[in-house]
């Protein structure tokens, strides 16, 4: 007996392939979970068997990869939650609840920036890649390490580890047997946590040093919170892979960064930031509040650092710290409009950040409309290589695709 998987053809729809070339009107063929061929306008594809999916001009495009993700964070669009800490089981069902809010805004992927619960996005992404639950793919991250009781870790979540070299060292190699994909840690603090947090190191250079020799023997990875200019050169002489915020890093951290640009990604996350500058009056932080919170220097910072690591090549990309009840979670779209109005990037430069880097940064043939690539679509109304905001729009998402199947499905004609 012979199965044949399901095709699936987009016709008459406008491509954005996630390179950065321009759109170009075409079809594309998904077969089973993987885009089998793409075509320009001239020629045609063959349907045999296919379901015709036509797009009336729509853009046809890479899902959307989430970098700096914390589904744990339990503020959702329509759902807000004045708190980090929760009773653990509406904890581990709103994160749930948030990954599949993810995937309704068209993000097919999210690389966890870390975790409130030591198991939850293990557990969540085991469910959700068996196909018992909706959401994104996921690159799972065990809670974020620093100094306890930061981030509103709660006690009960947190996993004991003794803070010597072979304590370090253990819970590396014990979240990677758990099954974490990446481990983070907070190298440096924050002004959101404490004033002139962001200069505080919380790791010294021996401990960062054990803590990335352990993880390259677990083969597991590492991302951290780095804002002092020492924390991000800690990150990067230790083999961190993914490096957020990077606010004050200065010229050596730069050069350095870029020393590394095809091993590291770079996810400033301005989101939050932005969010608590302007968006968060009726949440109690007005202009004074936002400043003392450091979100504003922090944002004019990034305008010099990231602008800066994108022309030397660093993979900058988006996604910024939602799940706050000022700049919740399903409004991540935004963060690409933030790329362009702070960065100056073109929208289709926003677009292959969130897209073709998006997929290197899961390490998953991901993020390009390509043949061979997995199928992840979004079948956009409009062209959001002119305007990025057109994503922020749920309803100009008029099919998203997952894995070959439709989580969003689209009117079927034949
Ligand atoms: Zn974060």
């Amino acid at each position: 007996m012979t199965f044949s998987a399901e095709r699936i053809l987009f016709t008459d729809v406008v491509v954005f392939d996630g390179s950065g070339t321009d759109r170009f009107p075409g079809q594309v063929l998904v077969e089973g979970n993987r885009i089998r061929a793409v075509a320009r306008a001239s020629e045609s594809l063959d349907s045999t068997g296919a379901r015709t999916v036509r797009g009336n001009g729509a853009t046809l495009m890479p899902g959307l990869v989430e970098a700096h993700a914390h589904l744990t964070w339990p503020s959702s669009v329509g759902n807000v939650v004045n708190a980090m800490r929760m009773p653990v089981e509406e904890h581990l069902l709103t994160t749930a609840y948030n990954a599949r809010l993810l995937l309704d805004h068209g993000f097919t992927s999210a690389y966890s920036a870390g975790s409130l619960g030591e198991r939850f996005e293990i557990a969540l992404r085991n469910e959700i890649n068996a196909g018992r639950m909706p959401g994104p793919r996921l690159r799972a991250s065990s809670i974020e390490k620093g100094a306890e009781g930061v981030m509103g870790v709660p006690g009960s979540h947190d996993a004991a580890h003794a803070r010597d070299l072979q304590g370090l060292r253990a819970y590396v190699a014990k979240m990677a047997e758990a099954g974490a994909d990446s481990i983070k840690f907070l190298l440096s603090s924050d002004e959101g946590f404490q004033p002139g947090g962001a200069q505080m190191l919380l790791y010294s250079e021996e401990e960062a040093a054990a803590i990335g020799e352990q993880a390259r023997e677990s083969g597991v990875w590492l991302a951290c919170h780095a804002q002092a200019a020492e924390a991000v050169k800690r990150a990067v002489r230790n083999g961190f892979r993914c490096i957020f915020h990077c606010t004050y890093a200065d010229e050596e951290a730069l050069d350095m960064m870029e020393a590394k640009k095809h091993d590291i990604f770079f996810a400033p996350a301005p989101g939050l930031l932005y969010a608590r500058a302007h968006e968060a009056a009726s949440f109690g932080i007005g202009p004074e509040q936002a400043r003392r919170m450091g979100a504003v220097s922090g944002l004019e910072l990034m305008q010099k650092v990231c602008p800066e690591l994108h022309k030397r090549g660093v993979r900058v990309l988006p996604g910024g710290d939602y799940g706050f009840p000022y700049n919740p979670i399903g409004r991540n779209a935004r963060d690409l409009e933030l790329f362009v109005k702070l960065f100056g990037y073109t929208p289709a430069q926003a677009l292959v950040a969130a897209t073709a880097l998006g997929g290197e940064l899961m390490d998953m043939e991901l993020g390009q409309v390509r043949a061979g690539f997995l199928a992840d679509l979004l079948l956009v109304e409009g062209d959001p290589t002119s305007d990025v905001t057109l994503l922020q729009d749920q309803s100009n998402l008029r099919a998203i695709m997952k894995d070959g199947r439709f989580h969003k499905a689209p009117a079927l004609e034949h």
